[in-house]
């Protein structure tokens, strides 16, 4: 079962993965030559001579910057996901997007006592649209799982006791005892790849997430407008 898509990794986003797997069949199929851990670099892309260039390097999260973030208990939702960083029984998921909303369910469902700190007055409010019965839906899942939701509430640092967080209202500061905090607090467009290529390659395309984070319908379409005009 290919994985290395993090937004496919839940057990409920059976769709993404089973999009996955069409792909995967359909490159196979058309014989394209991939290459497996390689990092491209713009020496490799001279040396091809390639005639067009699609840049589709995706994104990277936004690491905030708070007292305590590099401490070893703090893990993006990525690493998290991709299985490169661990959870321990407690947990803090920093932003309650989709991407923290999601990532809180997967780890309340693995029975982890999970609390979603978010700075707006709502959950999946913040970035692109979610369709709204996705997103009472995700919101009713989340309250029956046991997920505690604070909203309108910052977190100013991580400390050995825990998450250190204000209310916006009261100006309060509270202490959230957790063993991991998860930053799940967005993407920004992993674009350096095509800002050194540009102006030496005449052909060059920036697609997806390294165009502009959103979602898999807007990475798809902008790979088939590309095509389209080769
Ligand atoms: C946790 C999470 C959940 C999500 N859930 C959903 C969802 O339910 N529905 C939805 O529509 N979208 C979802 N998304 C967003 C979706 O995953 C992205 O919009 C989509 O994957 C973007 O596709 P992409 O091909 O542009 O970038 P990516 O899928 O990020 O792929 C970029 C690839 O480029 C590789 N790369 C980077 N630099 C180099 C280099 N120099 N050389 C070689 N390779 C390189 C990276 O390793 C990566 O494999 C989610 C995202 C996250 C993080």
């Amino acid at each position: 079962m290919p994985t290395v898509v993090e937004g496919s990794v839940p057990d409920f986003k059976v769709d993404d993965r089973r999009l996955l797997e069409w792909y995967i069949n359909e490159i196979n199929e058309l014989k394209v030559n991939v290459r497996l851990n390689t990092e491209v670099t713009p020496d490799m892309v001279a040396n091809e001579k390639p005639d067009e260039v699609v840049v589709a390097t995706g994104s990277v999260p936004i690491i905030l910057d708070i007292p305590g973030i590099n401490r070893d208990n703090v893990v993006t939702a990525s690493d998290l996901l991709l299985g490169k960083k661990k959870a321990g029984n407690t947990v803090v998921v920093l932003g309650g997007g989709l991407v923290g909303s999601e990532t809180a369910l997967w780890l309340a469902k693995q029975g982890k006592k999970v609390t979603i700190v978010e700075a707006l007055s709502d959950i999946i409010r913040a970035g692109k649209y979610v369709p709204h019965m996705n997103r009472i839906m995700l919101i009713d899942l989340l309250k029956f799982h046991g997920v505690d939701i604070m909203t309108s509430a910052y977190l100013l640092e991580v400390t050995d006791g825990g998450a250190v967080v204000m209310r916006k209202d009261s100006g309060t500061r509270t202490t959230i005892p957790t063993d991991t905090v998860v930053l799940a607090t967005g993407y920004r467009p992993d674009n350096a790849l095509y800002r050194s290529l540009s102006g030496k390659i005449a052909n060059l395309y920036l697609i997806g997430d390294a165009r502009d984070p959103q979602n898999i319908m807007n990475a798809i379409w902008d790979a088939y407008e590309v095509a389209q005009n080769m």
